[in-house]
């Protein structure tokens, strides 16, 4: 029979450890992201001043970080997954990481198109067409069909086939074109490049700005970003660079989005919902979408961006960003045809 004290032993472990274990449930809260912007920070100390709830943020690379999720399976410490693009998100919920969270709040909040039954987006970015102000004119290039008009061959800069952000665009114009229209472009597109794909959207836009091609594509947050760079240079540069919202005429400019998930696995699984519903409020949609020049998915929420705002108003592509998934992998095909490495 134990002792009287290994009995008071043994409930002072249990009284001490017990609490320990509830503050760790109620207390913490680990996302895994792959969006590395400095102003994101504020987002996650002012859920903190909130709640109480402290936020491990571990930063990676889209591939790195669901690696790490398939490998470490159920011990996964992970509670949110976090990164930018519709065919990323798609990619991680085909592998089966997410978890289906219904929240009242996030569904009146988040805008139908904008989410799925296991992620949603929380900013949207645009895709725009760059050129060179001294030799373009906006009036030549209305359409991301323009850039694929033998008007502009070897004048295009443009970013890899393979890249998520060209990708989801091959995916938009499938949706409202067809395969066969999106082959002819893409086909268009690579006859008329000025150079083989390489290096990043501000890459393609510093091009532009040095001569070497006359228009390209690039995600809007990085023209913001440039035209609020501390730098001197890089606001320079923007002075020869002209930019368009394309298919004004038609569905409008491609949009693409930044989102989240809650994981299978994830250990603190009600506290990752309340993270994702605090996302959708409108001071963190404010900073979500400023910190990157990109703008709130929620209509309530403040845009308070010069830079952005000096681009000027624009028509949206409202496609469902279920779309953009489900033909991630056809545009991929159809880029690889098309020679578009
Ligand atoms: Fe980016």
């Amino acid at each position: 029979m134990p002792s009287f004290r290994l009995l008071s032993l043994l409930a002072g472990i249990a009284s001490a450890s017990a609490p320990t274990l509830a503050r760790a449930e109620e207390k913490e809260l680990t996302l895994y992201t792959s969006r590395h912007y400095e102003t994101d920070e504020k987002l996650y100390t002012h859920f903190t001043a909130k709640t109480g709830i402290r936020v491990k943020r571990i930063e990676d690379k889209e591939d790195e970080l669901l690696e790490r999720i398939k490998r470490e399976g159920a011990s996964c410490p992970a509670d949110l997954f976090m990164t930018v693009d519709a065919a990323r998100l798609g990619q991680a919920d085909a592998l089966g990481l997410f978890a289906p969270v219904s929240s009242k709040l996030l569904e009146e909040r988040i805008p139908a198109r904008l989410r799925t039954g296991t992620w949603f987006a929380f900013s949207t970015r645009a895709r725009v067409i760059v050129f060179d102000r001294l030799r373009v004119k906006a009036a030549d290039v209305r359409s991301y069909f323009d850039l694929a008009d033998p008007k502009f061959k070897g004048k295009v800069c443009v970013r890899s086939g393979g890249h998520p952000y060209n990708l989801s665009l091959g995916s938009a114009l499938v949706a409202h074109y067809g395969e066969a229209k999106t082959q002819q472009w893409a086909n268009g597109l690579v006859a008329n490049l000025a150079r083989a794909p390489k290096g990043s959207d501000t890459d393609q836009i510093r091009a532009v700005a040095a001569g070497e091609c006359q228009v390209a594509l690039a995600n809007s947050y990085y023209v913001a970003r440039l035209l609020r760079s501390a730098k001197n240079e890089d606001r320079e540069l923007m002075k020869h660079v002209g930019v368009v919202w394309p298919d004004q005429r038609g569905n409008g400019t491609h949009v693409n989005v930044s989102g989240a998930g809650v994981l299978k696995t994830a250990p603190h699984r009600d506290t990752a919902v309340q993270f994702l519903e605090y996302l959708a409020s409108d001071e963190p949609q404010a900073y979500f979408a400023a910190g990157n020049n990109e703008w709130p998915v929620v209509k309530t929420a403040k845009v308070d961006n010069p830079a952005l705002t000096s681009l000027g108003a624009f028509k949206a592509d409202k496609l469902d960003v279920t779309m953009l998934v489900r033909n991630a992998g056809l545009a991929q095909k159809i880029f690889d045809r098309a020679g578009w490495r």
